[in-house]
């Protein structure tokens, strides 16, 4: 056996810590010794169904003791995790399932998109529920006889071991590997960088199944650290969570934090506990990260990507808050580059060009998409296909995507700059900005604009005020939603806006 299995770091931990609590969830307290006999019991069960080495199993879970049991249960007999969004709908399931074909699906009894899928898909051999609304702890049940001995299977570091498919911001999602190299080097990057330690406590609201999630389920055994778990997220009441579980970190997204740094304005609360908040997904609001350090809260932004089994740079108030538009520096084990997208040269600092990464925590390859991903890994670089700079401090400033550059008439749109001026407008609350096809220019830069409830403001206004801050090609047209289009993240679909744009509809509502 090797050191850097998932199972092996379960069992080390064990070790040192057995009576330090491992997971904190609404139903459950587990201490790591009882997570290890359930994860051991769970393996046990896996093994006597059938279960081997390699086959796939699909989890779709809420935030519960439960997830993090199945996803080291079949860690430690060679399976792979395919943690799946819930999210989404029986037809999106039914795709993601088709194209991974998993051996068992765990499921949450109350998600009924999952219903119509049962007894039809021909390689599930299992449909196992794991919590029902009579019996929350269902899974608890089930392998409540089974060994809590450690199951012996032969688990290589360059074993799979899980897969994520991509949020679909793109189109069709395609599923991320990750091998135990992986996930160990994400483990120690993330925890290093952060320095998170013995008996921190973390939270997550935001679902366990991104790479966040699976990366601190893993992070957590490499630090003796507990994971304190909850689904409601309410900006009022998560402060009564934070405070009561005395929770030191927590993983969150932009608009949950913009809800809580509401909250926090108005009503005095207080965590001493809490070190640090981190955000990620897209770009943090510079606003808020000033904002919430006033109120003596210290965001770190994230910048990840499944690809990267994570993160890939970090932001920290100690690295001075005036550089805070920044995502900052690459983690612990992580190279960081700027290069031209059509040559390939690296750039000098302050050179707008395509980011890319290299380190162990680069991912395997996209499940039975090889051109896929010999596309955006290259000489064992992980292209992001996210446009940025980097300063003479190795800061690294992320512009926008890729893809959604725009070009107009020769000129480079950067939709993300035009956003950030737009919303400056107190009137506005939201904005994306996508490329339409235009016979002359190439493309035009049209703005899809939800405003702030009772606010107006016209067409014409806002392009003066964009055109006072940027030059006059980066927006030409204004179409006001009351809506953007979003996915389980929070990110807007702009591929979703782009066929509205170039399908010639100007739909008031999405
Ligand atoms: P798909 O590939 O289907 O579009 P996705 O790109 O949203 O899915 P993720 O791995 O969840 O898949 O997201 C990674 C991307 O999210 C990054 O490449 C980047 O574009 C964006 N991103 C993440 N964090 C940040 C951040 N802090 N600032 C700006 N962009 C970010």
């Amino acid at each position: 056996m090797t050191a850097s299995v998932i199972g092996d770091l379960l069992r080390h931990r064990v070790r040192l810590s057995p009576e330090t609590e491992a997971v904190v969830a609404e139903s459950k307290r587990l201490t790591y010794r009882e997570y290890n006999a359930a994860v051991n019991r769970l393996a046990r069960y896996l093994l006597q169904t059938q279960v081997q080495k390699g086959d796939r199993i699909a989890v779709l879970c809420k935030n519960s003791h439960h997830l993090p049991i199945i996803y080291l249960a079949a860690a430690k007999i060679g399976a792979v995790t395919v943690a799946v969004n819930w999210r989404l709908k029986t037809d999106e399931l039914r795709y993601i399932l088709e194209d991974c074909t998993p051996k068992a699906l765990f499921f949450d009894g109350e998600f009924d998109q999952v219903t119509p899928l049962l007894g039809t898909l021909p390689f599930l051999q299992q449909e196992i529920r794991v919590s029902t609304k009579e019996n929350p702890t269902a899974l608890d049940d089930l392998i409540a006889e089974f060994p809590a001995t450690e199951p012996e299977v032969d688990v290589r570091e360059e074993d799979p071991a899980l897969i994520i498919y991509t949020s679909g911001t793109t189109g069709r999602p395609k599923g991320v590997v990750c091998t135990h190299a992986n996930i160990f080097a994400g483990g120690i990057a993330n925890t290093t960088t952060l320095d998170l330690r013995l008996r921190d406590r973390f939270l997550f609201v935001t679902p366990l199944f991104h790479i966040s999630g699976m990366m601190f389920i893993i992070g957590a055994l490499i630090r003796g650290f507990t994971l304190v778990l909850s689904n409601q997220f309410h900006p009022l009441k998560i402060w009564d969570i934070l405070r009561a579980e005395q929770v030191t970190g927590m993983m969150s997204v932009p608009s949950m934090l913009s809800y809580m740094y509401q909250a926090v304005k108005e009503q005095e609360v207080d965590v001493p506990s809490l070190r640090m908040i981190l955000c990620g997904g897209s770009l943090v609001p510079q606003e808020l990260i000033r904002g919430m350090y006033e109120l003596g809260y210290q965001v770190v932004q994230v910048y990840g990507a499944t690809e990267y089994t994570g993160a890939i740079t970090y932001w920290m108030p100690e690295m001075g808050l005036e550089t805070c538009g920044s995502v900052g520096q690459a983690v612990y084990l992580t190279e960081l580059k700027i290069v031209d997208p059509t040559t390939g040269a690296a750039l000098p600092p302050g050179e707008i060009g395509e980011v890319i990464c290299r380190g162990p925590l680069v991912f395997a390859g996209y499940w039975n998409q090889k051109e896929a991903t010999e596309e955006v890994i290259q000489k064992g670089w992980y292209h992001t296909r996210d446009v940025g700079w980097m300063d003479e401090n190795g800061l690294l400033y992320v512009v926008d995507r890729l893809r959604d550059m725009i070009i107009t008439s020769g000129e480079k749109v950067f939709p993300a700059q035009v956003e950030s001026v737009i919303t400056q407008l107190e009137e506005v609350s939201e904005a994306a900005v996508v490329g339409v096809k235009d016979p002359v220019w190439g493309e035009l830069s049209r703005a899809y604009v939800v405003l702030q409830e009772g606010a107006a403001v016209t067409e014409e206004e806002i392009i003066t005020h964009v055109r006072q801050h940027l030059a006059d090609h980066n927006l030409h047209e204004v179409t006001f939603v009351e809506e953007l289009p979003k996915n389980s993240m929070g990110k807007v679909m702009k591929y979703v806006l782009r066929q509205y744009a170039n399908e010639g509809g100007v739909k008031q509502s999405m």
